[in-house]
């Protein structure tokens, strides 16, 4: 299975800078292994859609739950799906944190985006006090089922212990691996056959010098990275690790 480097670029960058970023992309990326996927702010996808290398898809960094109509400030998945976005993020641990999201919303969200042809990569993953106490395989577990609650086969699970997200400290690769094995159980009881192809993720202060290894890992299909995505040099050093 290809692994797939997708970025989530959070609350940074503006439309223009989405823009220049996506030729600078477009100058340097050399084509490699590994599918590549942008996850930025809904108000920079059509500069996305018009300047990123043919074969980089890009997506939402969150979608709503519902369908269309009186939901202020929210971006339907029939919005992105027009501007041909391919992905949305749901149930990224900031959501879930300073939004109050609920894995009943987190998969309410991903049927959403599956029914307008998005793929959506359900976050999951333990705070640090679930990990001291060596809860982290059935907490982890416990979130994906909720999360995944009605949602079909077309998904991608993004594994991001919240202990190693921005603060440098990185899950070794035999973390991230004894996770990903543990969805890619759970994955086949839920889907059967279906689940020897779906990609899961690990996030958590990826950068160029531990993508490799983190990936190395059978169960372990690429990264969700969210600061070392924000530089074009950064993630090409990514892309051609991979
Ligand atoms: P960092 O790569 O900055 O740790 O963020 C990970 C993340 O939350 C990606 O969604």
């Amino acid at each position: 299975m290809k692994n797939l480097l997708a970025l989530n670029w959070k609350m940074n960058k503006t439309p223009s800078e989405a823009q220049a970023w996506a030729q600078e992309l477009a100058a340097g990326l050399t084509p490699g292994e590994a599918q590549l996927a942008v996850m930025a702010p809904a108000i920079m996808l059509p500069a996305l859609a018009a300047n990123l290398p043919a074969g980089v898809a890009f997506g939402g960094q969150d979608v709503s739950a519902h369908e269309s109509g009186a939901y202020t400030g929210e971006i339907s998945a029939a919005m992105l799906a027009d501007v041909g976005a391919r992905y949305a993020v749901v149930g990224h641990s900031e959501r879930r944190e300073y939004h109050g999201e609920t894995d009943a919303t987190v998969a309410a969200k991903a049927r959403q985006a599956q029914a307008h042809g998005l793929t959506p990569i359900v976050c999951v993953g333990e705070g640090l006090d679930v990990r001291e106490k060596g809860q982290h395989v059935p907490y982890t577990l416990a979130q994906l089922e909720g999360s995944l609650e009605g949602v079909g086969p077309d998904v991608v699970i993004a594994y991001e212990p919240v202990w190693a997200i921005g603060t440098g400290k990185t899950a070794t690769a035999d973390d991230a691996e004894e996770l990903a094995l543990a969805i890619r159980e759970a994955l086949t009881v839920r889907y059967g056959s279906d689940a020897a192809s779906i990609q899961v993720l690990y996030g958590g202060s990826v950068k160029p010098d531990n993508i490799a290894s983190i990936c190395a890992k059978p169960n372990v299909n690429g990264a969700l990275v969210g600061g070392a995505s924000l530089k074009v040099a950064d993630v090409i050093g990514m892309n051609d690790a991979l």
